[in-house]
């Protein structure tokens, strides 16, 4: 099969992905194999591809937003059969038994095994998983439009949740890439006024499309105080731009899986029991959760598509904003 491989990080530009002819991985028991028809580019996959986060795995097929049919069956496996339609997203795999996976944070499992970095991923014509970790997906989403929300729409999904946002209440939203684009509809479905920080004009222009009541860029004075707000850009110098919007008692998630440092501030920034909390991963909970609400809404995802090939093209378009929503790669 065919498949981008990462055998030694290196900056996008210098394509540090190959094309490779790799061996079809064969299911074990209790796993499934799929044959992929569409994988999302996310921002991890370029930290991963440029080397900022530790690999457990080298060489290694990135790609964690994975839609496709499965095509063969590992010894055990009832969930599913072939042909079915599956999603396979971050969370690969759990131990079930340490103490966070018994407590219901298996998001944040000793053990936990992340597809695309433990694991060969979905830049690829097929990948195994285990079918307890992967998912049937709403029909009302086509293979590309779904991608997206395995990632960008789950963890945005658990950003919202942990941000504490209620009904009705204003929410800040710091960058505006596939995740927030995601978010700001589950917000809007909640009724919630919504204010969007990012640089780019076009993607202010898509921000309001998707119903943000004020735009601007960060630092701009919000107007009016935020009751919750989310971080999506990796720039730790937004915490105390966020943190001065934010009303007492309010509270700032930071969606990213790294981000720059965060500048020293001053206490009257956090003091008044304002809350900043980081968010990891997800939950198989979260997930369910997620894809019953996006069918629900029905959130609506713009899409860019590119060939499997192109994978550092479209990693490259990701870094530099040039994407409008998501990238998916074509499989
Ligand atoms: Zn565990
Ligand atoms: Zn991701």
């Amino acid at each position: 099969m065919r498949a981008m491989l990462l055998e030694k990080p290196r900056p996008v530009d210098e394509n540090p992905l190959r094309l490779a002819e790799l061996p079809l991985p064969v299911p074990a028991a209790g796993e499934i194999r799929i044959r992929v028809r569409a994988c999302a580019v996310c921002h991890t996959d370029l930290h991963i591809v440029e080397g900022d986060l530790p690999l457990p795995k080298l060489p290694i097929v990135p790609g964690h937003q994975i839609v496709g049919t499965v095509d063969a069956l590992g010894e055990g496996v009832t969930e599913f059969r072939e042909g079915d339609r599956v999603g396979v997203p971050w969370l690969y795999s759990t131990c079930g038994e340490c103490p966070y996976c018994l407590k219901g944070l298996e998001n944040l499992c000793e053990r936990g095994r992340f597809t695309g970095y433990h694991v060969d991923g979905g830049y690829a014509e097929a990948m195994v998983a285990p079918a307890a970790f992967a998912y049937e997906l709403p029909a009302n989403f086509a293979d590309l439009d779904a991608a997206p929300l395995l990632c960008a729409g789950v963890i945005g999904y658990r950003a919202l949740k942990l941000s504490n946002v209620q009904p009705g209440e204003r929410l800040g939203l710091y960058g505006f890439g596939a995740s927030a684009h995601i978010v700001i509809q589950m917000a809007r479905h909640m009724g919630c006024h919504v204010y969007v920080f990012t640089r780019a004009e076009s993607h202010r222009q898509m921000a309001r499309l998707l119903g943000a009541e004020w735009t601007g860029a960060a630092g701009d004075p919000a107007p009016a105080e935020l009751d919750a707000a989310i971080i999506f850009a990796p720039a730790g110098k937004l915490v105390p731009e966020a943190l001065r919007a934010l009303r007492k008692g309010g509270t700032l998630a930071l969606a990213g899986i790294t981000m720059s440092a965060i500048p020293e501030i001053e206490y009257r920034l956090l003091y008044q029991e304002r809350v900043l909390r980081s968010v990891a991963n997800s939950t198989r909970e979260d997930v369910r959760s997620f894809l019953r609400l996006a069918a629900e809404i029905p959130v609506r995802t713009e899409i860019e598509p590119f060939q499997l090939p192109e994978a550092n093209h479209a990693l490259e378009n990701l870094k530099s904003s040039r994407i409008h929503g998501a990238g998916v790669l074509v499989i």
